[in-house]
Formats: structure tokens, C-alpha cells, sequence
């Protein structure tokens, strides 16, 4: 599959399509504020300065470029050749900075005061609360009470990093009523503040400005691959919640038509039992949080509920490019279960040294399976995270194995 010079140019179109997908449909009076957002980054993002601040940041604060790996140890054990970019050695443990420094950024630029987000498990967080603390900006993150009981950790950190985090006590108080308060949050004063997204999900420009700033996972890992082995890899892998660090890696590739792109949902407890959260492989064309994308939902076309022992990765939508990828056949999707992902989780930790997110061990899963199957060939896997932050509750459901 051929995809044209100018890819990165034309897609999105004008109006924030990714084929049938993407867009954005909002109330009147937010979509003059999300176009103000669109303005200000097609301006701002390509000046010189913004460029090579950002190029600063990646470099002396975030701690990139983050390697490329080759595992030797899981390559001798599954066969074929398994390498790993290490986004779990970027700043904060994963690749969630590469956006948020690039948010924080533009809202500088923007002379905003104030980043607004919210958040699940967290994650999004305390990235984005990293990026408010260096930038000097204030930082407001919403999250249901549920998930505050659930994730202490994640909310005291963000709180040590200065972000003042809202409860919200509406409806089920999690993810889908944190979005609803931190909209608006941001409603009340757009003037001052950003509205921030934590992944290629979302109105336009979100899919694509998270995808801009996520690029770099790609571009610095095709280079480093090339150095390494002089060849590119047969295949690369990333997991997909949102999508975002699956499009940085596949971003580096997607021109190069002999690579194969493979994005990996998760599975959750089985197909046939519903708790997955599949969207790509199981959805249906549909609408959340002001975009169209593949959606999981019920027969009234409600989002369904959506489950994944990767809370990072339990969304019910996608994001709207690797709904196009997938159209067009240049990327394949395929789901990895909880089970094979505690597989990989294990076996990771305990024959290269290195504790992967869960999320991130749902790409290193398909990444064994695929170099067990293919034993001339080189996988890529996107390490997106570090598990630090799963250890409790591995060991706690699952033990020690
Ligand atoms: C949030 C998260 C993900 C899922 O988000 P995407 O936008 O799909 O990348 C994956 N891995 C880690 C470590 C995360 O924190």
C-alpha cells in the first residue's frame, strides 16, 4: 500500500478528517474556541522558535532521544529479532510528555495561564501536570471520585507537581464525567486557559496536533533502527488505547510500504465475554467527545461500557487516523487478551530486566507471538510506558510468577 508524499500534509483535511473519520462537532460557541486552538497552532508550531524550543525541551528535559533496544534474551526465547523503543525512558516513564510538553508549549506561546484536563488513571495527569510545573503555568485536572480512590499515587503526585486536582462527584464519577466538568472548566475561561487532550482522539485539531507532537517517537526511531542493523524493520507494534503512541511510531513508517504497521487493542477477559475494548476490531462508525471514529456501543448506539486490565487503554472510541490506516489497509489491528499481556509483563521483567506498563506489555505480547511465527524477521515494539506504576496490582491479583 502506497501512501502519497504529502501525507502528513493532507491528512487530516481542512475540516479534520481522516477519511470518514475525525471532524469535529461541538456547541456553537466551543467550536470558536477550538478553531482559535487550530489558528494558533497551524501559526505558532511551525515558527522557528517554537521548533527549536521544543527541540531543547526533548532533549535536556525529557531526556531524548529515548533508545532503541535490541532483546537479545526474548529474541533467543521466542526466535526472530524483538527490538524496543524505549518510551518508558522518556521523562515521567512514558510517552504521554511527548504531547503534553508540546501543549504546555503552544499555551505559552498562546499567552495562556492554565492547562485543564482530565483525567482517568491518571496518567494524562501527571504529564500534563509535569508540563505545567516547567512552564510555570497553572494546572487544573479533573477526575471522577472513583477513580481518586482508586489511583492515590498518581493523585498525589499531581498534586506535587502543583496541579490542583477538582473531584467530580456527577453520575458514575469517572472518565466520562471528568471530560463534561473539565470542558466546562474550560468554557468559563477560555481566554486564559488551554484545554489540553491526552491522546489522537477528540475534535480537530487534537488528533492531529497530538500526532504532530508525538512524531518524533518515529522519526527517531526509524533513524536509530537504520543505524543499528542497517535495514528497516520488517514490522512495528505499539498498543492502542487513543492511539497516540502508536501513531508517533507509525508515523516514522507509514511511507515506507514494505513495513508492516500492527496496532494492538486489548482483549481484556476474551472476545466472546464483551469486556474488551477492541474498538477497531469490534466498533462500529459512531460519535464521542465531538469526533467520529470506530466506536464500541450498544444496539442504541450508546458507547458501550469498555474494559481492559490496561487502564490506559479502556476507551470505547479511537483515534480517527488509525481508523483511516485501518480503511485503507495499511495498518492491521489485532487484540492481545489480559492473559497474554501478563505473559509478556512477566516474562519482560524477568529476561531483559525491564518492568513494562501494562499497557505497553499488550504490544510486547503481539511482538513475541509475531517473532515466534516469523523467525527471519525484525519486529519493533513502542515500549510506551514504565510499570512502576502496576507492580502493586499485578502482584496483588496475579503474585509473583
Ligand atoms: C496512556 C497510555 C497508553 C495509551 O494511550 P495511547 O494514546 O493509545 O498511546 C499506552 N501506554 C502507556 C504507558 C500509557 O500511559
Amino acid at each position: 500500500m502506497k501512501i502519497s508524499t504529502d501525507y502528513f500534509k493532507t491528512t487530516p483535511d481542512a475540516n479534520g478528517y481522516f477519511g470518514a473519520h475525525g471532524g469535529s462537532f461541538l456547541p456553537p460557541d466551543l467550536q470558536q474556541e477550538m478553531d482559535r486552538i487550530t489558528d494558533a497552532y497551524y501559526s505558532i508550531s511551525k515558527s522557528h522558535n517554537f521548533i527549536s524550543e521544543l527541540r531543547q525541551i526533548r532533549r535536556h528535559f525529557q531526556g531524548r532521544p529515548t533508545p532503541v533496544y535490541y532483546c537479545k534474551n526474548l529474541s533467543e526465547r521466542c526466535g526472530g529479532r524483538i527490538y524496543l523503543k524505549r518510551e518508558d525512558l522518556n521523562h515521567s516513564g512514558a510517552h504521554k510528555l511527548n504531547h503534553c510538553m508540546g501543549e504546555g508549549l503552544l499555551a505559552r506561546y498562546m499567552g495562556k495561564k492554565k492547562l485543564i484536563a482530565e483525567t482517568g488513571a491518571g496518567q494524562h495527569g501527571v504529564a500534563l501536570a509535569t508540563a505545567a510545573a516547567y512552564f510555570g503555568l497553572e494546572c487544573e485536572i479533573h477526575m471522577g471520585q472513583v477513580d481518586i480512590e482508586k489511583q492515590k499515587p498518581n493523585v498525589i503526585r499531581m498534586q506535587l507537581l502543583g496541579a490542583k486536582v477538582v473531584p467530580v462527584h456527577e453520575g458514575l464519577k469517572t472518565l466520562k464525567e471528568a471530560v463534561d466538568s473539565a470542558f466546562k472548566a474550560w468554557m468559563q475561561d477560555p481566554v486564559n486557559s488551554l484545554y489540553c487532550i491526552g491522546s489522537v482522539v477528540g475534535p480537530h485539531p487534537f488528533p492531529m496536533l497530538v500526532r504532530e507532537f508525538q512524531r518524533v517517537v518515529g522519526i527517531e526511531a526509524r533513524e536509530q533502527f537504520l543505524e543499528m542493523t542497517g535495514e528497516l524493520p520488517d514490522a512495528v507494534t505499539a498498543a492502542v488505547g487513543g492511539g497516540s503512541n502508536a501513531i508517533g511510531l507509525f508515523s516514522g513508517f507509514v511511507q515506507d510500504e514494505d513495513v508492516e504497521l500492527i496496532g494492538v487493542e486489548p482483549g481484556g477477559r476474551g472476545n466472546d465475554t464483551g469486556d474488551h475494548a477492541a474498538s477497531l476490531t469490534f466498533g462500529q462508525p459512531g460519535l464521542l467527545h465531538g469526533f467520529k471514529s470506530y466506536l464500541l456501543q450498544n444496539d442504541q448506539g450508546e458507547p458501550a461500557p469498555v474494559y481492559s486490565i490496561a487502564s490506559g487503554l479502556d476507551y470505547p472510541g479511537t483515534g480517527p487516523e488509525h481508523c483511516l490506516l485501518k480503511d485503507i489497509g495499511r495498518a492491521k489491528y489485532t487484540v492481545i487478551n489480559d492473559e497474554e499481556c501478563l505473559d509478556a509483563f512477566y516474562t519482560l521483567s524477568k529476561v531483559e530486566g525491564i518492568i513494562p506498563a501494562l499497557e505497553s506489555a499488550h504490544a510486547v505480547a503481539y511482538a513475541m507471538k509475531y517473532a515466534h511465527a516469523n523467525p527471519r524477521n525484525a519486529i519493533l515494539a513502542n515500549l510506551s510506558g514504565r510499570g512502576d506504576k502496576d507492580i502493586d496490582y499485578v502482584v496483588e491479583h496475579y503474585g509473583l510468577r
